[in-house]
């Protein structure tokens, strides 16, 4: 590779932190709060003006379940941001959703503003457009000083005792290098997608349709009809979701966009080009072949293509499919997953991989697989925490992604407090904790603790 020498220079310290997260997506967004409440000094870095990831960033239009259909199994920070985002949204929707713990659809207008109010009332300091782009390490290489971060502000240092790597892509932990492994056996990757949200639509027409043809939600028949006339090409037979944020405004996941390495910003650029070409082609399907979107008008496509699937650490454990076939419960669980296996194919010729748990049950997330092979004042949560590629097609949704935050922000805490490393932090002492800030990290484990 053609290289360039940079000079060494000497930049300015921004500010000294105990905690600093980088990446304000829902695992993030419950890492500082989680982090902050409890008494840490705590900075969240997001590279946008905004939090929320895939849900705001990338237009994702709905939370995954909350529930394994019996009982709330996601409680704690992320509950607690589900319920105001319902609270501060319209009456209407007010009325549609309430009760609602499933599929809740988001209004992204709303929950920007809800994660801004949480984040800053826990004390957590944030700063916004502002991007992570390299590491320092201490001399022995085990733990890492603090981050370079490159804003309009120009290049400055920021020190911490403890980091969160909360950017989906696992950027920290490969930059200090942590080993990780992207994708499939052969490189493949689940595809993007580029959700987006339109309004003008009429859903009462849109259910009177469905009443009458006989189509689902997802519209198959709709959608093979238009891929059977060259309207829509092959691929995925059917939407993946429709969130109907209010009867005339619906968030929208359809279709795939293949070979896309979201760790390349070559491979971002031709996604958000070719998203919005296919977003175009999928508005003209609906407006011609489903009732109700005659009229339909784009409002917004994500900032960024949808990315489901890059780096995933390698960490002190891997979940592995077994662990969620066999539902295992661990003693460092630090939260429970009911989500199901949720794989989306890696070309348009291949099939989804779907398995789901039965109702009522779920297995356990061990506190290992937050922490990165190697760096000892390091924690990986969400998308890229550490399990084989199947558990990350479950791992991954966001009411996840907030559980493991907020154990990832209890746990740095909990280190400063005591002067620990990451792996010396009291298992028993973390779970305690996050029980009492109402998480749930199942039955075996509040009964061992002998807390309710
Ligand atoms: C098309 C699609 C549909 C999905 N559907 C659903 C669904 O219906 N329900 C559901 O719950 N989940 C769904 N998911 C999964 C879910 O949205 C993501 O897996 C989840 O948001 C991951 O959360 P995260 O916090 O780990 O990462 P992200 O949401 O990706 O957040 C990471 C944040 O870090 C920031 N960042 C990254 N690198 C840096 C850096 N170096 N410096 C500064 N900031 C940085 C990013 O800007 C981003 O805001 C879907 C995903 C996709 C792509």
């Amino acid at each position: 590779m053609n290289t360039y020498r940079l000079q060494e220079e000497a930049i300015p310290v921004d500010r000294e932190m105990d905690v600093v997260i980088v990446g304000g997506g829902a695992t993030g967004i419950a890492a500082a709060i989680a982090a902050s409440r409890n008494g840490a000094r705590t900075l969240l870095i997001e590279q946008r003006g905004f939090l929320g990831g895939m849900g705001t960033v990338a237009l994702v239009p709905a939370f995954c379940p909350f529930t394994d259909h019996v009982k709330p199994v996601i409680r704690g920070i992320g509950l607690e941001l589900l319920e105001r985002m319902k609270r501060n949204c319209n009456e209407e929707y007010h009325e549609l959703y309430n009760d609602l713990l499933d599929w809740v659809p988001i209004d992204a207008e709303v929950l920007k503003r809800v994660y801004d109010d949480a984040v800053l009332e826990s004390g957590a300091e944030l700063l916004y457009h502002t991007f992570v782009g390299q590491i320092c390490m201490d001399p022995a290489g085990s733990r890492i000083d603090g981050v370079v971060i490159v804003n309009k502000t120009g290049r400055s240092f920021v020190k911490c005792s403890y980091l969160i790597d909360a950017t989906g892509d696992a950027d920290i932990a490969a930059m200090a290098g942590v080993p990780f492994h992207k994708g499939g056996e052969q490189g493949e990757l689940q595809p993007g997608t580029m959700c987006y949200l339109l309004t003008n639509v009429d859903r009462n027409r849109f259910k009177k349709y469905l009443k009458e043809s006989g189509d689902t939600g997802q519209i198959p028949i709709a959608v093979q009809k238009a891929q059977a006339s060259g309207d829509l090409p092959e691929g995925r037979k059917e939407v993946s979701g429709f969130a109907w944020v209010s009867d005339y405004l619906v968030g929208i996941n359809f279709g795939h966009i293949f070979n896309i390495d979201g760790t390349k910003a070559e491979d971002l650029t031709r996604g958000a080009i070719e998203g919005r070409r296919k977003v175009k082609e999928q508005l003209r399907f609906l407006q011609k072949y489903v009732p109700g979107f005659e009229k339909a008008h784009l409002i917004s496509t994500g900032e960024q293509i949808g990315i489901r699937e890059t780096r995933r650490i390698v960490g002190d454990y891997v979940l592995t499919q077994q662990d969620f076939l066999e539902m295992r419960t661990f003693p460092d669980d630090i939260a429970r997953n009911a989500y199901f296996i949720d794989i989306h194919m890696a070309t348009s010729k291949d099939k989804m991989a779907i398995h789901h748990l039965p109702h009522g049950r779920s297995h356990g997330v061990p506190y290992r697989c937050l922490l990165p092979l190697g760096i000892d004042n390091l924690w990986v949560a969400g998308r890229a925490a550490s399990s084989d590629r199947v558990v990350q097609g479950s791992l991954r949704v966001m009411p996840n992604c907030f559980a493991m935050g907020q154990a990832a922000g209890t746990a740095a805490y909990l280190a400063g407090l005591n002067g620990l490393t990451s792996r010396e932090v009291i298992i028993d002492e973390l779970q305690r904790l996050l029980i009492e800030q109402e998480a749930w990290l199942g039955e075996e484990t509040h009964e061992r603790l002998a807390v309710r």
